[in-house]
């Protein structure tokens, strides 16, 4: 089944149960200047859960396009080292808003499981909050879950909460196990954390609203929100353990491996190039721009991770931008926009890629020459100036020291970034009024002026 087709059946399953089909949102949440990117379904609908804004539906479904690549969800990390996480990835849900609780939520995801898709039920697992006795008793007794594949899990991991304050409650997750040939436990277990039993599924019950003490009261409207991986759910139905398996995926791969001459289909950084290009491409085409701060950061990031990767297959020219071609083939039906925005996309990945060719060969050298010198620890030196004269983020130069087993020392490169900025001070060329001037030259990478500095910091480190 195309990962075409399981999206379309799982918005069609919820219609046929009073869903309202709701297209998605943008990745810049128009709602929520906070969040850097929209990361889950529940965002375009913040509002409907807080009772600040009405629908003309109490129930919607929808196919949300995500990114988390930064703030509190950040999975660049984990893109090239995991079988199930990207950068940019569509996730179903299903919303109730103040209509069907808990045990519609958990049926409803059951029935389209292993009626609508057919997957065996013996493959799947279920978790719940520890505390969450109703959910227990649904799936225990209502579903029938054996009681061996179903664990009760005490920690944050089953807790939604909207914020310090607000809507939150117990969430119960659906894990499918893709056999012993992969490395990983079961939920709950202490190395749950690989890619054998991979969660497909998660279902959330706001259940309370959380006062400034920390104390919960019931919400006088319980409301559900859950949210399934497509990209997860359809290497179930493909039968492959990947995600990058799937057939979105080789589509993209094949493209990246055409373009950049590889004839190895498994090689890493094809799989890494076809999960960058989502995720370029689509905060391209909803408005954001390469920058040195903010969202433009997070994307400047993921484009240079993606043009080195290009590097490491000897792609010495532009040829990222190539590959908006192939995903407007692949994904442009149902994401109009994306086609839209085709030729905007182009032109700026091209640009991109073009300044950061100045200085990659130039900077690449030095950090190969560092990588094998250093047996440990990259010195914060080494990797300020890379940042600073190279326009290597931080999060690049930590990756690429990573693949050798070498980490990078943060705290002498944050020392060294705080030595410049007094530098820059002293020699006064910082407007102390204002206070965020920046005498970088527009044009080209010169690094950034000291509050811009801070801001990079933050954006990198401090919403992670
Ligand atoms: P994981 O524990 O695997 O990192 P999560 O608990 O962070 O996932 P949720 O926040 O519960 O994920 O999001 C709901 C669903 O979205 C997940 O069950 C999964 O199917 C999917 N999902 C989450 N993060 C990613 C990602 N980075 N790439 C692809 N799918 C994802
Ligand atoms: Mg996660
Ligand atoms: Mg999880
Ligand atoms: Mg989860």
């Amino acid at each position: 089944m195309k990962s075409s087709e399981i999206r379309q059946k799982f918005l069609t399953f919820f219609e046929s149960h009073g869903h309202a089909i709701v297209p998605s949102s943008p990745l810049v949440p128009g709602n929520d200047p906070t969040l850097l990117f929209t990361n889950a379904g529940m965002v375009q609908f913040k509002d409907v859960f807080l009772g600040k804004e009405t629908r003309p539906y109490i129930r919607a479904t929808s196919a949300q396009r995500c990114v988390r690549a930064g703030g509190k969800h950040n999975d660049l990390e984990n893109v090239g080292y995991t079988a199930r996480h990207h950068t940019f990835f569509e996730m179903l849900g299903n919303f109730s808003f103040g209509d069907y609780f808990k045990r519609n939520a958990i049926l409803f995801a059951w029935e389209f499981l292993t009626t609508t898709l057919c997957i065996p039920k013996d493959k799947l697992w279920v978790t719940v909050y520890a505390e969450d006795n109703e959910a227990a008793d649904i799936w225990l007794n209502e579903v029938g879950i054996p009681p061996v594949r179903f664990v009760r899990i005490a920690t944050a991991d089953n807790f939604w909460q909207m914020g310090d304050t607000g809507p939150c409650g117990p969430c119960s997750e659906i894990f499918y196990d893709h056999g012993p040939e992969v490395a990983g436990g079961p939920p709950g277990s202490e190395n749950s954390d690989g890619d054998r039993f991979i969660e497909i599924w998660n279902l959330v019950f706001m259940q309370y609203d959380r006062d400034g003490e920390g104390a919960l009261h019931p919400l006088p409207k319980p409301s559900v929100d859950t949210g399934m991986g497509l990209e997860r759910i359809a290497a179930v139905m493909q039968g492959v353990h990947s995600n990058y398996e799937i057939d979105l995926f080789q589509s993209l791969i094949r493209a990246a491996a055409n373009v950049t001459g590889t004839s190895d289909l498994a090689n890493n950084s094809l799989k890494v190039i076809s999960d960058h290009i989502r995720a370029c491409s689509f905060l391209i085409a909803d408005g954001v721009i390469p920058g040195n701060e903010g969202r433009g950061y997070v994307l400047r990031r993921i484009i240079r991770r993606a043009i080195r990767h290009g590097y490491r297959l000897e792609q010495k020219q532009p040829f990222f931008y190539f590959l908006v071609n192939d995903l407007v083939g692949c994904m442009g039906q149902a994401y109009p926009e994306l086609l839209t925005a085709k030729a905007h996309v182009e032109m700026v990945l091209k640009q991109e890629e073009e300044r950061f060719a100045e200085t990659l060969e130039n900077g690449m050298q030095i950090l190969e020459a560092e990588l094998t010198r250093e047996k440990k620890q990259l010195a914060g030196e080494v990797v300020f100036r890379l940042y600073d004269t190279f326009g290597f983020p931080v999060d690049l130069t930590a990756d690429i020291a990573r693949e050798r087993g070498i980490g990078i020392d943060q705290a002498g490169f944050e020392a060294a970034m705080t030595q410049q900025r007094e530098r820059a001070r002293a020699s006064g060329k910082f407007n102390m009024q204002s206070g965020i001037r920046y005498h970088g030259v527009a044009t080209q990478f010169h690094g950034y002026d000291s509050l811009q500095q801070e801001a990079v910091i933050q954006a990198v480190y401090k919403q992670d």
